[in-house]
Formats: structure tokens, sequence, C-alpha cells
């Protein structure tokens, strides 16, 4: 295994880290997947597996598997494998509405993890609405509280808002040790993007990156002209390992966190982190990757930034979100997108609330015919 330094901390990563969002599940009385129900030696052997390999880092939250994942955690790290790694779990800071609300859940998790000590704590998933809270609810001061007296020993915070509210939250405090970002090479100015990578690593912080596969989006249902491109290249990886690799050559980056959801998973992942250093994409190899990413902006029939001069709707409808969806359901032949179109959006930001007024077309640099493309949207989405 290649390990990686961690911001200004004492400790040094293992490239690739285990992530326990997307575990084997059995399936419910109706057949399906259940995913509260762990499929706990399954799940267990490959966290162990990877353990084994050498990774020293594993990432739960709350709200994994319906709440069982933390508890799961704690016994798949029993018979020795407690001391190997380290913990890492998060705050859902949206649950926290009352005074005492973060406590009583920082408690419960330790109860779940079977600990005293949550090594890396998260505030999790912050953007404009769930800072709030964090504000709000003085959710800082009560993981000051935490880390004073050794519930929990480093913190940082998972994030998925704006690179402007970012640089914020970088600046509202000392406490910060680590953060979490989302980058990958079609995403370098999304969110935090590389700039929030750079920001970060260049004020000591560690730097974990997550989704670096998009999900698996850069990795299935390749359209022919994108492996057309990657059959191009001198060295053969496959089109995950392109995207993991790209990730573990920007020095900045701390780690990797990869949610695996099969042994095979496991094993390619480890072999690919083996493979990895700072670096290690050469010029050519780094020009080939934008070509792909090029390649595949072309592959969205709608050519919106995301700059948001649109916003706001006089309707309340998010209009590049809804862009991006639909988009992204062209350029990776990706069925779930209409799952996440409910999951991601509430009811009052989609695209049937438009009522075609055209003031956002006004202002569209890029000439974007929204109206039109909400009904299409709307009819391909929700179909
Ligand atoms: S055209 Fe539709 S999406 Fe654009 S501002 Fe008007 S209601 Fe909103
Ligand atoms: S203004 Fe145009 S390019 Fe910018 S986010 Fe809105 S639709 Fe997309």
């Amino acid at each position: 295994m290649q390990y990686r330094t961690f911001g200004s901390l004492d400790f040094k990563p293992s490239a690739l880290g285990f992530g326990a969002m997307r575990l084997p599940v059995l399936a419910g009385a109706d057949g399906k997947p259940d995913f509260k129900r762990i499929d706990y030696p399954q799940a267990t052997a490959m966290l162990r597996r990877a353990i084994d390999r050498g990774v020293n880092y594993v990432d739960t939250a709350w709200m994994y598997h319906e709440e069982t994942c933390e508890g799961w955690l704690a016994e798949a790290l029993k018979d020795g494998y407690r001391e190997k790694v380290k913990v890492a779990t998060k705050m859902p800071v949206w649950d926290v509405k009352k005074p005492g609300d973060f406590e009583r859940i920082l408690a419960t998790q330790l109860e779940r993890l079977q600990t005293d000590c949550i090594e890396f704590y998260l505030l999790h998933s912050l953007d404009a609405a769930h800072w709030e809270c964090v504000v709000e609810q003085g959710q800082l001061e009560a993981a000051e509280k935490a880390l004073a007296d050794g519930r929990i020993a480093h913190l940082g915070f998972s994030y998925h808002g704006t690179h402007d509210l970012f640089e914020d939250i970088l600046a509202a405090t000392d406490l910060w040790e680590f953060c979490q970002i989302q980058l990958n090479y079609m995403d370098e100015d999304y969110s935090a993007g590389r700039r929030g990578l750079e920001l970060a690593a260049g004020q000591d912080l560690g730097v974990i990156v997550m989704e670096p596969i998009r999900g698996g989006m850069l990795a299935r249902n390749l359209p022919p002209a994108v492996e057309a491109l990657w059959a191009e290249a001198r060295v053969r990886r496959t089109p995950a390992e392109w995207a993991l690799q790209w990730v573990w050559s920007i020095p900045e980056v701390s780690f990797v966190l990869s949610g695996m959801s099969t042994m095979r998973h496991v094993e390619e992942d480890l072999e690919y982190a083996e493979r990895s250093r700072p670096g290690l994409l050469a010029a050519e190899e780094l020009a080939l990757v934008a070509r792909v990413r090029d390649l595949y902006r072309e592959l969205g029939p709608i050519p919106c930034t995301a700059c948001r001069y649109c916003m706001p709707c006089p309707q309340g409808v998010a209009i590049p979100s809804v862009l991006e969806l639909y988009n992204d359901a062209h350029m990776y032949g990706d069925a779930s997108r209409q799952r996440f179109y409910y999951t991601w959006l509430d009811e009052a930001e989609r695209a049937d609330k438009c009522t075609a007024c055209g003031e956002c077309e006004s202002k569209c640099p890029q000439g974007i015919a929204v109206s039109g493309w909400m009904e299409k949207a709307q009819a391909f989405l929700a179909g």
C-alpha cells in the first residue's frame, strides 16, 4: 500500500480509504435490497481484506445504511482490526435542532461504535443550508467541547456547496484539521473544486477526495467514442483506474475514499492504489484525460456551464441542477439520473414548475432556451 501525508497531522493515511456507504445488503421481505440490512459476513470480509492489505482509514456516517452502519463497523473491527485503522464518522448537522441534540447524537455514535474517542469527526455535507444549521445551533462550540474532553480527536467537514462558501467555512474557525471534497476529472471546477483543494492544502489541512469516479459514472456504460479515446493510451488502464490515478496524481490530495460494494471492487481498488503515486500521470496522459473530459462534455446536449446567472427563477426551479441531471443522463447513459431527480430536487425545484416566462433566458450568457429544455427534462427525468 502507498501512504501519503495528511495535512499537518502525524498520521500517514493509506492512498485508499474504505468508504462504508455502499456496503452489500440483504434483501427485505419484498425481495428488494434493504439498505438497513447490511450483509455482515460479506461486508466484514471486504473491510478486513482491505485492512490486511494496508488500508488504515474507514469512513462511515450517522445516516449510512439508515443508521445501521456505525453498529456494523464496531463489530467488523473486532478481532484485532480496530487498532489497525482510524475511524471517521459524521454529525448530521441538519438533525441538530435544539440545545443538547449535538451531544445526544455524538453520545449515540460513541455507543454504536463501541469507543470512547472518534479519531476523525466531520460535520456532514456542508452547503449553505447546512452551514446555517451549524452556526445557528452552535455546533462548532459543541465540537470544540468534544475535542477538549477527547470524545473526538480531529475535526473536519465534508462539503457539497459552492466554492465561495467553502472559502468562508475554511476561514470560520481554526478548529478544522481536514476536509472532504468531491473531485474527479469532470468536476475540477465544481463545488470546492481544484482551487478549494489547493487552498485547504495550503493551510495545512488534510484533504480527502470523495466521488473520484463520479459515483461510478466514469467507469460504466462508456460511449464508444470515449472507449476509443482510452484505447489510444500507451499504458492500458480501466476507466475506473484512469479516474482514480488522475486524483492520486495530484500531490495536494491526502487520499481517496472509495465506497466499496463487492470484494472484486475491493481487490481492484487495492491494486490501483498500489500503483498510485503523486505525479504518476505523465503530461501526455493528462492531455488524454482532458480529451476524454472534452468529449464527455460534447455529448451533453445542453451547453450549460452552471454559472447560475439565470438564478433565482421566480418559480423556484433549480435551473442548473435540472440541466445537469439531463446532461448527465445523456453523457453517461445513466438511468439513475431519473431517480436522482426525485431525491436531489425538492418538488418545488423541478422542471414542471417552469411557466416559460423567459426571465432566465435573457440572463443566460450561453443563450440556452431554458424553458424548452425544462419541458424535455420533465418528460425525460420524471418519466
Ligand atoms: S423560463 Fe422557466 S425556468 Fe426560466 S425563469 Fe421562467 S419559470 Fe424559471
Ligand atoms: S445562466 Fe445559462 S449557462 Fe448559466 S447556469 Fe443558467 S442556464 Fe446554465
